[in-house]
Parts: structure tokens; C-alpha cells; sequence
């Protein structure tokens, strides 16, 4: 039995069962700089398996074939109607609700894929890989282009952006997601990370603060 349920800021339930995640890399320009990696020409997807999902407020637990697992902090957005092949236009009706998320990303086990040319998915699909935060009703945030988050670890902030920083603006990503996968209701999309991830250490507590206003807190095992 599935131990992650979504939520909701102001209600404690969702009827929404959880889905894939789906995700893109690269989609912050400082982040692409701190990394040394290309600007990607189109949005670099991958998924993430609704086995990945946990509350914020569960412990984070990296892996034992890791010793470097960072933070990505990510505007998630949560899809309440199927998008197949949408346009920028339908995507809007489609979205519920944004929230802050974590990919977890071992970087070392990233790293050593990336230069085998072998897929990713050990690095940031592994269980409990997607700390999401509960949703806040899309009606909070009216420009989902203009919402700050922010990462701190141990009180000091490590990450710091505006989703108006993004190359791909969220309607379009999703727009751009419906062409390949199909999303359904109960599926998130994660919207890239700004720059600063850094390394996770065993008893760091993560602070996560969507929109200057809600703030989630977590711990790393
Ligand atoms: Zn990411």
C-alpha cells in the first residue's frame, strides 16, 4: 500500500491519487552555469515513479551506493485533468494546485551514468527520491511566473530563485511534457531548480519556503 497521499495546505485530504512526476533538468540558466553543463535547446525530461514520492516532513534517507546526494528545490505543480497533446491555452484549467518539492539527486551516481551515456534513474527515481510539499490552490499564486522559493540547510539559505528565472515558462513546459507523456489527474510536473544545490549530510535540517509564505521542514537521516 502506497504510504504517500497528496494533501492540501488547508484541507488535510486529496482525492487526487499520486502519479509519475515528471521532471526537467536544465531549466534555470544559473543552475546550468554552476554545473559547467550546455544550455539544452529543448526542456530535458525525465520521470520520476509515483514510488518516489514522500511528505516533506518525512525523513530524507540517501542511499547506501551514495555519498553525495543534493538538494534540488523545484516549483511542483499538481495536474487535476488529463493534458494529451495540449496546447499553452488548455494547460491553465488542467493545473490544481503548486507546491515546493525536492529532487533528490545522488550526483555522484548522476555523474558516473551521465559519462556512460547510461540513464539516469538510479540517481533520481530511487524511493522516496520526491519530498513534495502539500498544494496551495492555484487561485494563492494568480502568476505562476512570479513565485520565490527558497532552501535552507541548518538555517543558512543555499538556494534562493523566482520561477520568472525559468527558460521554459510553466505552461509551456507542461504544454511541451503533453506532447510526449500523457498527464493525468493526480501527476506532478517538477520545474527545475535554481542554482545552489549542494551536498546532503546525515542530521542537516532542511527548511523549505514556497512563496515567502509556507514553510515545510525536514530532516536528513
Ligand atoms: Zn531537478
Amino acid at each position: 500500500m502506497m504510504k504517500y497521499q497528496h494533501s492540501f495546505y488547508d484541507q488535510s485530504a486529496c482525492s487526487l491519487l499520486p502519479g509519475k512526476i515528471v521532471c526537467v533538468g536544465r531549466n534555470y540558466l544559473d543552475h546550468i552555469k554552476e554545473l559547467n553543463n550546455p544550455v539544452p535547446s529543448e526542456p530535458i525530461l525525465f520521470i520520476k515513479p509515483s514510488t518516489s514520492l514522500q511528505s516533506i516532513s518525512d525523513e530524507i534517507l540517501v542511499p547506501d551506493y551514495s555519498n553525495n546526494c543534493h538538494h534540488e528545490v523545484e516549483l511542483s505543480v499538481l495536474i487535476g485533468q488529463e493534458l494529451c497533446r495540449a496546447t499553452v491555452e488548455e494547460v491553465e484549467p488542467a493545473i490544481v494546485g503548486y507546491g515546493i518539492a525536492l529532487d533528490l539527486t545522488l550526483r555522484d551516481v548522476q555523474e558516473k551514468l551521465k559519462a556512460q551515456g547510461k540513464p539516469w534513474e538510479r540517481a533520481k527515481a530511487f524511493d522516496g527520491s520526491c519530498p513534495l510539499s502539500p498544494f496551495v490552490s492555484k487561485e494563492v499564486f494568480p502568476d505562476p511566473q512570479d513565485i520565490e522559493l527558497e532552501l535552507k540547510v541548518n538555517g543558512e539559505s543555499r538556494q534562493q530563485g523566482n520561477s520568472q528565472l525559468m527558460m521554459t515558462k510553466v505552461l509551456d513546459l507542461i504544454a511541451h511534457i503533453s506532447q510526449f507523456f500523457t498527464l493525468l489527474p493526480g501527476d506532478v510536473v517538477l520545474t527545475g531548480t535554481p542554482a545552489g544545490v549542494s551536498r546532503l549530510q546525515s542530521g542537516d535540517q532542511v527548511e523549505l519556503i514556497l512563496g515567502k509564505k509556507y514553510q515545510y521542514q525536514t530532516v536528513v537521516k
